[in-house]
């Protein structure tokens, strides 16, 4: 035992690490954890390998390789028509997880509140208690997970520092929508708030949604700092790379957090990514691609005893199995991986409490048709 209090006294391993884990225990369809099954784009690999051979080898800049900032600011101005300063607004993080803990760390003091929507991706309240501020949650209800916006403006209070909003959103791919847009401004118009937006999975967007990114409205970016992962744009979760944006102001404190954190971040993937970006296809055609995947995975399940929710995005597709057993997401996703042997990840992680009783369980589809047609096969078991 270690001769200190824990900081994160409640926390165990999490839920991502434990499903996986167990997946590979008993040689599973890992439909678990999110990330893809198949290569990652090969001209992407040979322009990291070039950038290592051309002696890209040393620390880049703090902030990210310039020339990669420059592309981001031009996709930015490409996709959602702002114009940003890549010196002052741009930063390159070790993936989207870090750029939210920075972001949270640089405004939070002891005592202040966050609003955090649940069910949420797992990082956000470790993130928010290890800088003294408290959660305060908005529960987001099934099948469409819609913002009760009657309840956020009920829980603003004078504490209240920051929203974290994610869309599309981990794990019930929902978006936002444009009602969701004008209560964010407003809200911001009334209260003193910052926004943390994740948005890692911008081009995971389906069903002809458009990407209501916070980039695109000037008053709510004057407030934000958006979210990004190059990992989930190019299937290369194991990279760590990402990038945060935020107006300069914002972006000054991240970055102080940022150097002492750690300073700079791979150069080799820098270097081929301010190219590859030039690519537009490779993140146009993504959502296309998750789409058919999301289609195949819902018509192979037909027949099995889970209810497909809505999912308009992300990787993700939430599943009821109400009605056909009585044990808890976690029991039941322990069940078929052993079982089954398919691994999915229980929704009821995805809140501080496990939840209302909730029979959820998410999939993850960003796998090949093969993978998809085997696992629906094992759950229609
Ligand atoms: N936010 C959400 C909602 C995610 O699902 C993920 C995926 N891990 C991230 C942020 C972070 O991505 P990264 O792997 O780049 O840290
Ligand atoms: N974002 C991924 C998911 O929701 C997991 C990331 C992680 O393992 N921390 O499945």
């Amino acid at each position: 035992m270690p001769l200190f209090a824990s900081r994160l006294p409640h926390v165990g391993q999490t839920i991502f690490s434990e499903m996986s884990q167990l997946a590979l225990e008993y040689n599973a369809i890992n439909l678990g954890q999110g990330f893809p099954n198949y290569q990652m784009d090969s001209h992407l690999i040979n322009l990291v390998s070039k950038a290592m051979q051309d002696g890209n080898n040393q620390y880049a800049h703090s902030n990210g390789v310039p020339l990669l900032r420059q592309k981001i600011a031009e996709k930015v101005a490409f996709l959602y028509g702002t114009e940003l300063n890549a010196d002052q607004q741009i930063t390159v993080t070790p993936g989207g997880t870090y750029a939210i803990y920075t972001a949270l760390t640089a405004i939070l003091h002891p005592g202040d509140e966050v609003l955090v929507f649940e069910p949420a991706y797992d990082s956000y309240v470790p993130n928010i208690e290890l800088n003294g501020a408290k959660p305060a949650f908005v529960h987001l209800q099934a099948p469409d997970y819609t913002i009760p916006w009657e309840k956020v403006w009920q829980k603003v209070n004078r504490k209240t520092k920051a929203i974290i909003v994610n869309s599309p959103h981990n794990p019930t791919g929902r978006v936002l929508s444009e009602e969701d847009i004008v209560q964010l401004k407003s809200l911001i118009q009334k209260f003193e708030l910052y926004i943390i937006s994740d948005e890692v999975y911008e081009h995971l967007i389906f069903d002809e949604k458009k990407h209501l990114s916070l980039l695109r409205y000037p008053e709510l970016l004057g407030r934000s700092f958006v979210c990004f992962s190059f990992g989930k744009t190019y299937n290369c979760t194991g990279w760590k790379l990402g990038y945060a944006i935020a107006p300069a102001d914002l972006m000054v404190e991240f970055r102080k957090i940022h150097q002492f954190n750690c300073f700079s971040c791979f150069t080799p993937t820098q270097v081929a990514l301010a190219q590859f970006l030039e690519e537009k296809e490779a993140y146009l055609e993504l959502g296309e691609t998750m789409q058919s995947k999301r289609d195949f995975f819902q018509k192979s399940m037909i027949g099995a005893p889970f209810q497909a929710l809505p999912s308009h995005g992300s990787y993700f597709q939430c599943y009821n199995y109400m009605g056909e057993w009585k044990e808890t997401g976690i029991d039941l996703s322990k069940r078929l991986t052993k079982e089954l042997r398919v691994a999915t990840i229980p929704v009821s992680a995805f809140y501080h409490d496990g939840g209302e009783p909730n029979q959820i369980v998410r999939f993850c589809f960003s796998k090949t048709e093969d993978v998809l047609q085997e696992a629906a096969n094992r759950l229609h078991n």
